[in-house]
């Protein structure tokens, strides 16, 4: 028996065998058997979406230095009121989560809306927390909650749109 092996014409984005009866390659999309337009319209599309996901890994980077931050912050606060009210609760607490806040800054990299959302979660319990303790903490640092919690809802949202493609 004879073997005759066809040619495939090979998607021109992606070098996948595509068919000459289907217009768009099944791996990509791109419109190999289509007009000038359609092909336009691709690129156009391609160019956008990339452009959405490097806006995104920026506001997913700054979530992770806002965690970075919070790890900071979270301990040298515990270290301040240690010393100044001798009050080792405190101290140990704001150790606990500045490991935490490190872990998940350092997950973000892997799994960028998990940690972020994990880290926004626990700085909302946290604040919640203070709050039944003592509810006039509410309004102390409130431009600072509200930076670094906008800066986590940004992640949050950009990891999730991100990881949708
Ligand atoms: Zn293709």
């Amino acid at each position: 028996m004879e073997e005759i092996t066809i040619q495939q014409p090979l998607c021109s984005q992606c070098n996948t065998e595509i068919t000459l009866e289907t217009k768009f390659c099944t791996n990509c999309g791109f419109p190999e058997n289509g007009d000038e337009k359609e092909k336009a319209i691709y690129h156009a599309k391609k160019a956008m979406k990339k452009n959405q996901i490097k806006d995104n890994d920026k506001k997913i980077n700054s979530a992770r230095t806002t965690l970075y931050w919070m790890a900071g912050i979270f301990f040298v606060s515990g270290l301040f009121l240690f010393f100044i009210l001798d009050d080792i609760g405190t101290l140990i607490a704001g150790v606990i989560l500045a490991v935490i806040y490190l872990v998940l800054a350092y997950w973000s990299q892997k799994k960028p809306f998990a940690a972020i959302l994990s880290g926004l979660l626990l700085y909302l319990m946290v604040i919640a927390l203070n709050v039944i303790m003592e509810p006039t903490t509410l309004f102390k640092g409130i431009i600072m909650k509200i930076i670094i919690l906008s800066f986590l809802i940004k992640g949050v949202y950009s990891a999730s749109q991100n990881s949708k493609e």
